[in-house]
């Protein structure tokens, strides 16, 4: 029997399925239609019902977004507002989050198929984050230059001006509060456009913000279709940063898309993970982490360790207990008693993830779990797929290089050090990696060596809102989180003064 699970709580942003009206744009300070009236429809991956409806802007609308972020910015009263000021602005924001810590985790999860657990994580990552930035705001205000006799020289931080954000659907509010939090601490403004399919803590951090009493017109919010209100964001002369975060081939175009306005553009993208596991490690651990690594949010993370590569020596008794234990993992609905993994976010996506697994068996690589949708014909409306394990995989495969963004996992096998580490660098991407082993030494000269922004020894996954977020290679430009995620929203100003001018008669 169904149970009775939690539904969307109510709010004016969210319209009732079957509702031909929204009022989700946020523009100005004041909320509205889209200029055309024009609706979506949000999507339940768990059954495929829709779940609310929203606005679904216009490029028009990503225009008058722009342009109010534009007015709050050049004459606005924000600019003003010390800095400490807009810290204790982010802590509210902070409060506010936490106090609405169940309700914005359900959201999360109804909308994305995430586990109410895995939801409220988020919002508890994302208060660390709000207060990390808060606690930032007023500390760097610039710094003195050595300069000559005579000449006062300093370097001061200014906002960087009005700011795109742009996110995906598998962390929405996570990834959002990475670029919004900074943003605010450094005085920017800023339009922002969630993914259309996952647009509900948007929605809400929108609310929270407000009610917190930031100043009208310094954060918008527009929700549509990258194909349309992404690409009119991107292309505004209006528009001084892009903060992407997304897809490799989606950055590409956005990179372009900035060039011919030389916007200054910050990008998250993807990552196939290295997760190397030598042959000295007690591999019940190592086994427990690595199911954690490539199944979490059903492999819906940009840092998924996807590539698993390991010793030869243990590699047939790690993929045997892998594959059992990742058979046993329990999928249903994200509310449910014991579920570790939802659904995938949407039919598209899990058609891709299918893709994806077929073409790695057409390849040569074999499946010891998973590779189907679940048999419960109690999931079988939902975009269920099954934790999967590839392995006589190689480094030339496809399914080996290319980024699955789904619960799907591969091996391949190594037997030296310096094997495994060329084995981890062998990625056009450079996200993330982790390191197995018992020799402190090893550990240390593996994570030297993989070139990947962020490197994991006995461990996969933790992050710190004071530790730099970024990729090497095709992962990305530019950093978030730590001191350089703030940096991303502000430019230095070198001022000069000259004490005591006097003529140099260099023309005589
Ligand atoms: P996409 O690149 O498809 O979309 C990301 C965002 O870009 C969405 O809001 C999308 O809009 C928008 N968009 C699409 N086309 C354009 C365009 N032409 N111009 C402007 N904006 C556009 O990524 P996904 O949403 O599918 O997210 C998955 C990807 O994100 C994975 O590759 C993952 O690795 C990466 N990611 C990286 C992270 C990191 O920290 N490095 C963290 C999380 C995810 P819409 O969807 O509304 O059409």
């Amino acid at each position: 029997m169904t149970q009775p699970y939690v539904a969307l709580p109510d709010k004016p942003y969210l319209s009732a399925p079957g509702s031909s009206t929204a009022a989700g744009l946020y523009i100005g300070g004041s909320w509205r239609p889209a200029a055309d009236g024009g609706v979506r429809e949000i999507v339940n991956p768990y059954d495929a019902s829709v779940l609310t409806v929203v606005s679904e802007a216009t490029a028009a609308d990503a225009a008058a977004a722009v342009a109010a972020a534009r007015a709050a910015f050049d004459g606005g009263p924000w600019r003003a507002v010390p800095a400490d000021e807009r810290g204790a602005v982010l802590h509210r924001v902070a409060d506010l989050l936490a106090r609405d810590r169940a309700e914005i985790a359900l959201m999360e999860s109804l909308d994305t198929g995430k586990t109410l657990e895995e939801g409220g994580i988020d919002v508890d990552d994302v208060v660390a984050v709000f207060r990390y930035y808060a606690g930032l705001a007023d500390k760097d205000a610039g710094r003195i230059v050595s300069a000559p006799e005579g000449v006062f020289s300093r370097v001061v931080y200014e906002p960087v001006g009005v700011c795109a954000m742009i996110t995906p659907w598998n962390y929405p509010l996570l990834q959002l509060s990475w670029k919004v939090a900074p943003a605010i601490a450094a005085g920017d403004t800023m339009v922002v456009k969630p993914s259309e399919v996952t647009p509900v803590t948007t929605l809400k951090l929108v609310e929270l913000v407000e009610e917190a009493g930031i100043p009208a017109g310094v954060v918008n919010l527009v929700l549509g279709s990258g194909a349309t209100v992404g690409s009119a964001l991107t292309e505004d002369p209006g528009v001084d940063l892009v903060s992407f975060t997304g897809g490799l081939d989606t950055g590409t175009r956005i990179m372009a898309a900035a060039a011919p306005t030389v916007k200054k553009v910050a990008l998250e993208l993807g990552g196939k993970n290295p997760n190397i596991v030598f042959d000295d490690v007690d591999l019940d651990t190592a086994v427990d982490y690595a199911l954690s690594a490539a199944f979490f949010h059903s492999g819906q993370v940009c840092s998924a360790g996807a590539r698993l590569i390991v010793h030869e020596d243990v590699h047939d008794a790690f993929t045997a207990e892998l594959a059992r234990r990742a058979d046993a993992i329990v999928i249903g609905h994200p509310q449910g008693e014991g579920v570790r993994c939802g659904p995938l976010v949407s039919a598209e996506h899990r058609a891709k993830v299918e893709a994806a697994v077929a073409r790695g068996t057409e390849e040569g690589a074999r499946i010891i779990a998973g590779g189907r949708r679940p048999d419960d014909p109690e999931l079988s409306r939902g975009y269920f797929y099954r934790p999967t394990v590839f392995v006589d995989c190689h480094r030339a495969m496809d399914i080996v290089q290319r980024e699955v963004f789904g619960p799907v996992v591969t091996v391949e096998r190594f037997r030296t050090e310096a094997e495994a580490v060329a084995l981890g660098n062998d990625t056009d991407y450079g996200l993330s990696g982790g390191v197995w082993t018992a020799d402190a030494a090893r550990g240390e000269r593996v994570a030297a060596a993989l070139r990947h922004g962020t490197v994991w020894i006995n461990d996969f996954g933790p992050y710190f809102p004071g530790a730099e977020w970024g990729g090497f290679g095709r992962s990305g430009v530019g950093r978030e989180l730590g001191p350089a995620g703030l940096d991303e929203y502000r430019e230095a100003k070198h001022i000069y003064r000259n004490l005591d001018p006097k003529p140099q008669r260099w023309f005589g």
